[in-house]
């Protein structure tokens, strides 16, 4: 099954892969049945979730409901945890946004649609595409922003960050997760490395430009961010942390500080 799904995921063109996924996995799903875990998001209870990976297949990942992977189940989480972000429904600005979070978060905005805007490069499941390089809206046009793991792809993510910070309102805040590596403590980039074989070799995956260590927080703060590193899994605890398939992701939560500069 694990290398049936690496094999999939590395095989198949992405636009397909969206599409099966909504068929397919389901029904993988079925092999699956019990109680041995369950989708906070979603809600389905399953004996362990689907194996998942584009290079080395991680066990107990994929939700087979909604599709929702580790990351995404400890998002919504933490969400959860902290209502007020979310209570007067900002603008939120969702970026590459995943399946499963995105049918909650339109539920949670069913009230005001018109607030929950979903963009992408070129995912025709969003409403706009844009390079997150050089987005095409006003200053102040976010109440809140979430856009992960997307930074670790573009050729010069502080001009990302910048952008991010200039179409947050004052007060805003942004939830930007991307792949860290607690055993380095500084990021590693080199853009001369142009083979697929050896990108994936050093940075995880051939579309990563880079992997970020310790230092992400800070790279997070020098866009002009208050920046907080958050390990909400340990805060669960051991039996939440298996029930929701957890992994020692952390939470990387920024907030455009109201006197700070525009
Ligand atoms: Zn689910």
């Amino acid at each position: 099954m694990k290398r049936l799904i690496r094999w999939t995921l590395n095989s198949l063109p992405r636009p397909l892969l969206q599409r099966l996924a909504g068929a397919l996995v389901p029904l993988l799903g079925l092999l699956y049945l019990g109680r041995g875990v369950e989708c906070p998001v979603c809600g389905a209870k399953r004996r362990r979730f689907l194996p998942y990976g584009y290079v080395r297949s991680r066990s107990n990942a994929l939700c087979p409901r909604c599709l929702s992977l580790e990351r995404h189940r400890l998002l919504w989480l933490y969400l959860r945890s902290r209502p007020e972000l979310l209570a007067d429904r900002p603008r939120l600005l969702h970026i590459a946004p995943e399946v499963s979070l995105r049918k909650r978060l339109r539920k949670f905005y069913r009230e005001v649609p018109e607030r929950y805007v979903t963009a992408d490069l070129e995912s025709p499941l969003a409403e706009l595409h844009f390079d997150v390089q050089r987005i095409p809206l006003e200053e102040r046009y976010a109440g809140a922003v979430i856009c992960n793991h997307i930074l670790e792809h573009v050729a010069d993510d502080r001009r990302a960050l910048r952008e991010l910070y200039r179409i947050l309102r004052p007060g805003g805040w942004g939830i930007l997760l991307s792949p860290v590596d607690p055993a380095r403590a500084e990021t590693f980039e080199d853009d001369s490395i142009t083979d697929p074989g050896e990108r994936t070799r050093l940075f995880g995956q051939y579309d990563h430009r880079r992997v970020y260590g310790r230092d992400y927080v800070e790279r997070l703060r020098s866009a002009g961010f208050e920046a907080e590193e958050i390990d909400f899994a340990a805060s669960l605890g051991g039996d939440a942390r298996r029930r929701f398939a957890l992994t020692d992701d952390l939470i990387y939560l920024v907030r455009k500080p109201v006197d700070g500069r525009p």
